[in-house]
């Protein structure tokens, strides 16, 4: 089997060490068996997706040493993912949606058994017993967007793991992340349904990516399940810490790899510091 594996930044901000190390993995994976590694630019949130973003990407890993052999953009595939919607519309597993945030909020907080996520409660189902007649009507005057029936979805799908390969096999929990947006109502696609179809019309055979995005590997499993698409391997992996021992991110002012370009650190030599397990001064792994 030839390994193909991708990274798959979103172009919202500038790569940090995380990143680094999380495609510095995907590229490993799949070019020590002879493999491919694809490079996905996940620019489907428009409204903070930025070109000179998609830029910086390219040098980041140019730096690194890591080449690949295809890059696609999510921006130009949006028929693709129309396409998995109208399939979950025709089967009855997906709703129009047009509650605001502040209407969602306020209905969680009315209710004494809102069901909870991994980042907090999740979307009550308020818009899913719309009646026919009524949905019609909004849906010609009012903005929306297209959530998930999870509930359904996982009836269809009945019982799904996935293969993972630092964690082993791993049992799916349908209603994870509850009944997610599919498409928003400014955003044409939301990642969870973007990253499906496009793992599978690329023929990834190896999802690498960081353990923070494991509890959507569970509605990534269900919508595959669904749209009848192939499963791919799962390899989530440990991340990258600061020294109080947070995750990197922008907002906890973690370097970016573009401060180390411009300081004139050697790219390569910290990618090969890292797959011999050694970080940077300040940086630890979440093992
Ligand atoms: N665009 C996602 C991110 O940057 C990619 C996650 C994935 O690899 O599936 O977090």
């Amino acid at each position: 089997m030839v390994i193909v594996s991708r990274f798959a930044p979103s172009p919202t901000g500038g790569l940090h060490l995380g990143h680094a190390w999380s495609a510095i993995q995907a590229h490993d994976r799949a070019r020590d068996h002879g493999g491919r590694f694809l490079l996905r630019i996940e620019d489907t949130d428009v409204t903070r997706s930025r070109p000179e973003h998609v830029a910086g990407i390219l040098q980041d890993l140019e730096w690194l040493g890591l080449g690949w052999d295809e890059m696609t953009v999510q921006s130009d595939r949006l028929a693709l993912y129309d396409a998995a919607l109208d399939r979950l519309r025709d089967d009855g597993l997906a709703y129009p949606c047009f509650c605001t945030r502040a209407e969602i909020a306020r209905e969680v907080a009315a209710s004494l058994h809102a069901p909870h996520g991994p980042d907090g409660p999740l979307y009550p189902g308020t818009c899913r017993s719309i009646d026919p007649a009524t949905r019609e009507a909004r849906m010609a005057g009012e903005p929306f967007a297209w959530r998930l029936d999870a509930g359904e979805a996982a009836r269809h799908a009945g019982a799904l793991t996935w293969t993972d390969e630092v964690a082993g096999t791993m049992p799916v929990e349908p209603l994870m992340l509850g009944d997610l947006v599919l498409k928003g109502k400014d955003r044409p696609a939301s990642y969870h349904l973007a990253v499906v179809v496009d793992d599978a019309a690329q023929g990834v055979t190896h999802v690498v990516r960081g353990r923070d995005i494991m509890p959507s590997t569970h509605a990534h499993r269900l919508l595959q399940a669904v749209l009848g698409l192939p499963e791919p391997v799962y390899r989530h992996h440990a991340l990258v810490l600061d020294t109080p021992g947070n995750r990197l991110a922008k907002r906890h002012g973690a370097p970016t790899l573009a401060d180390w370009r411009a300081q004139g650190m050697d790219g390569v030599a910290l990618a090969n510091a890292l797959r011999a397990g050694t970080l940077p001064a300040g940086f630890s792994f979440d093992r």
